[in-house]
């Protein structure tokens, strides 16, 4: 069996590397080739915390196992990451445990390459300014990974708490690109694609906000009860997304699904863009959202890349299980 400790993923995996991974197996999910086993999530009544298991298996990338983890509110004191997760991967073949790999930084990398696949796929190919809300730790990598799709002139942002804003123009400027800190109007208005990755429980984002041919990826809902955006604005955009179990159900087309804005059959997977089974964007006016809920099988997925190169690299730690 192999270990990927958390310490040497940073020097391993690209964001190419991930946005490979992340795009084939959302081709997969979408040939039928992978799913999605039912998402486990607990409070477990100890340190506050939730704890849970993403779990699946790709039968084209034949990769099969589970990434376990939550969320400790009180870890940064202890000079932790409050969000701690493993990747567990499995012999497809044998069951056998293949690997545990460090699942904090990687799960990173692979939601920011979740929006950037639906802006590479779903954008103008024209779009020029991105707008960013939320600025905590999710915002940086969604932003490096966002300014490879498009050539990007500028960076917008809002954020409900204006005084982490800074971090994102921290990004922008080590990517060479202008940041300036606007309205949600001003968002709306001028931004060609929009990433929202927020904690909130209510939309920031309105409908009103929002022009004609905007791509916007909502990449914070993964709960139910979470909301970035008015669930109008789902009714008048064509909606994509990783997965339409959870996109129903945990993703931000929970509300607009309760509240009869859609149906489910109006949710298309980003992976049939990816195969060419959808068209995608069908006009420069058109506003594209992409759902981005988060699966097992982009951990997995990009894990199993994390494997073969530490193999490769001859830093994989072997141990006889
Ligand atoms: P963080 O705690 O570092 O940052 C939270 C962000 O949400 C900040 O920008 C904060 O200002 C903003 N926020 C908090 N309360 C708000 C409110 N009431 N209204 C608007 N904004 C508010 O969190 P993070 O690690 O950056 O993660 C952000 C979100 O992304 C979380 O909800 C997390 O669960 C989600 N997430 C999703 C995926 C996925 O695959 N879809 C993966 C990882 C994280």
């Amino acid at each position: 069996m192999i270990i990927v400790p958390e310490k040497e993923i940073a020097g391993l995996v690209t964001r190419a590397d991930a946005y490979d991974a992340i795009e084939q197996v959302f081709a997969s999910m979408s040939k039928g080739a992978a799913y999605n086993f039912p998402v486990i999530r607990e409070a477990i009544g100890h340190a506050d915390a939730l704890y849970g298991f993403k779990s699946g298996f790709d039968r084209d990338g034949l990769a099969l196992g589970l990434k376990s983890g939550g969320y400790w509110p009180g870890n940064e004191k202890k000079g932790l990451t409050n969000h701690q997760s493993t990747v567990f991967l499995f012999d497809a073949d044998t069951g056998k445990c293949r690997a545990i790999v460090g699942g904090n930084l990687l799960t990173a990398l692979r939601t920011a390459a979740a929006s950037s696949v639906s802006i590479n796929h779903l954008a103008r190919k024209d779009a020029k300014i991105l707008g960013m809300i939320g600025a905590g730790h999710q915002s940086a990598f969604q932003l490096r990974a966002a300014v490879e799709q498009r050539d990007f002139e500028k960076i917008i942002g809002w954020n409900y708490h204006p005084e982490m804003l800074p971090r994102l123009a921290e990004v922008a400027e080590e990517l060479g690109l202008p940041f300036e800190a606007v309205s949600l109007e001003q968002m709306g208005a001028n931004a060609d694609v929009i990433i929202s990755i927020t904690s909130a429980f209510a939309p920031s984002l309105m409908d009103a906000h929002v022009t004609p041919g905007t791509h916007i990826a909502c990449m914070g809902t993964d709960t139910k009860g979470k909301q970035e955006v008015e669930a109008t604005l789902l009714a008048r955009a064509t909606v994509f997304t990783d997965e339409v179990a959870q996109s129903v159900t945990i993703g931000e087309a929970q509300h607009a699904i309760a509240d009869g804005l859609i149906k489910q059959s109006n949710i298309n997977e980003i992976g049939a863009v990816i195969n060419g089974t959808h068209a995608g964007r069908s006009s420069d006016d058109e506003i594209t959202l992409f759902d981005g809920t988060g699966v097992g099988l982009q951990d997995l997925a990009v894990a199993s890349s994390i494997v073969d190169l530490a193999i490769e690299k001859g830093v994989a730690v072997e141990v006889d299980f």
